[in-house]
């Protein structure tokens, strides 16, 4: 059909490519983002001892219902010296040790206090009572390596004891734009001038996918320029350029990486937008020449250059997570490409219904500022009509 490589084709090219970053030390309280590369261990037994579940009274489950004598209190942190003796109770809060000999709590709304005795209702062994371990044991896994340290994951690493954990190494990733008519928001525009967007584009999703970013001096399309620009963010880990790499005279990227060594891992994607990207490698350096429509750019970065972000940082999954949902109208196919359209969410029926917007063109980036997904609509013919099911990306 065309010479043009599928997308999951490319991936896979892509991927192929990465060796993932060594690492090092993360402080927990620092580790929003970052991916782990071993399994987190706990430190203790979680929770680290029996505990009460309630404010009330930790008593042994045989002597209720009835009434009991109060021989003193825990709190958190401050247990009760020492047991709970027959016909006796201790007065507990929530969090506190639950003191040798009791093994249940009965809540406090089930109590009546009658000065130095408290009346108390039937509670089963074990009743609000959280058991030491219950959680995780001392030395299991809280979580697990490949795992990109989320909230859930930052709590449950502190709460296991854990002050610091292996993450690999953030790439650093250098963003070149190129294009003579570029100028930066807030100069005056010249006649045949625009606003250079990719780079706070990029610069947001790279950092989104746990990269440190180097923007460089967007560069005109002069060889000596580009050379001297590009061979600089070589040292980066990845480097992403926008514009020029097209088919056109001055579309200077793609020569010039092959100029400075970079070995062309592929050129042209079937897909719309964003069919000129180029991959290349030099060294352990990935190179994203990304197309400079903003839309092509956008659309390159989640297919390709978030996979290898997150596959640097050893992410178990770096692929695209593709989630399902119908579509609310139809879309036309392409033959020889596969399409993200931009489209806007909504649920009903328990099904996400993608409605994908006008202005598609791939120049149209405030159109797709409405979108909060990319449908993937695969090569076709025809069309796919209202209610097709599709996969898509959340943006
Ligand atoms: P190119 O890929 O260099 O042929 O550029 C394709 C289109 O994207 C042209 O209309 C460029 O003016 C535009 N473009 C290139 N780079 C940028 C950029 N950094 N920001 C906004 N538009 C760009
Ligand atoms: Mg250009």
């Amino acid at each position: 059909m065309s010479d043009l490589l599928a997308i999951d084709e490319a991936l896979e090219l892509v991927l192929g490519r990465v060796r993932p970053l060594p690492a090092e030390d993360v402080p927990v309280a620092g580790a929003a983002g970052r991916v782990l590369a071993e399994d987190a261990r706990a430190q203790v037994d979680l929770p680290p001892f029996d505990s009460s579940a309630m404010d009330g009274y930790a008593v042994r489950a045989a002597d209720t219902p009835g009434r009991l004598r109060l021989v003193g209190h825990a709190a958190a942190g401050r247990p009760f010296a020492s047991a709970v003796e027959p016909g006796t109770c201790v007065e507990i809060s929530t969090g506190a040790v639950v003191p040798d000999g009791a093994d249940a709590v009965v809540p406090v709304e089930q109590a009546v206090v009658h000065g130095g005795e408290v009346e108390l209702g039937e509670a089963a062994a074990g009743a609000h009572v959280r058991k030491r371990g219950g959680d995780v044991r001392r030395g299991a896994v809280v979580v697990p390596a490949g795992t990109r340290l989320g909230p859930p994951q930052l709590g449950a690493l502190a709460a296991a004891g854990a002050a610091a954990v292996r993450c690999a190494r953030r790439p650093l990733l250098a963003l070149v734009a190129t294009g003579t008519e570029l100028r930066q928001p807030g100069e005056q525009l010249r006649p045949g001038e625009i606003y250079e967007s990719n780079s706070v584009l990029i610069s947001a999703q790279a950092a989104s996918a746990g990269a440190r970013v180097e923007v460089l001096e967007p560069v005109a399309d002069d060889s000596a320029r580009t050379r001297a620009v590009l061979e600089r963010a070589l040292d980066a880990d990845v480097v992403v350029t926008t514009g020029g790499v097209s088919v056109g005279p001055h579309d200077l990227v793609r020569a010039t990486l092959a100029d400075l060594g970079a070995e062309e891992v592929l050129w042209r994607v079937a897909m719309r937008p964003g069919k000129p990207v180029a991959f290349a490698v030099r060294g352990s350096t990935l190179v994203f020449g990304l197309p400079g429509n903003p839309v092509s750019a956008l659309v390159g970065f989640e297919l390709f250059v978030r996979p290898a972000l997150l596959a640097l940082q050893g992410a178990r999954d770096p692929a695209p997570p593709y989630r399902t949902g119908v579509l609310g109208a139809a879309v036309v196919c392409n033959a020889a490409r596969e399409s993200l359209v931009r489209a806007r969410t909504s649920v009903a029926d328990g099904d996400v219904v993608l409605e994908p917007l006008g202005r598609q063109e791939s120049h149209m980036i405030v159109g797709a500022a409405e979108a909060d997904a990319l449908v993937r609509v695969e090569r076709g013919d025809g069309r796919l009509e209202a209610g097709a099911r599709v996969r898509y990306l959340a943006l």
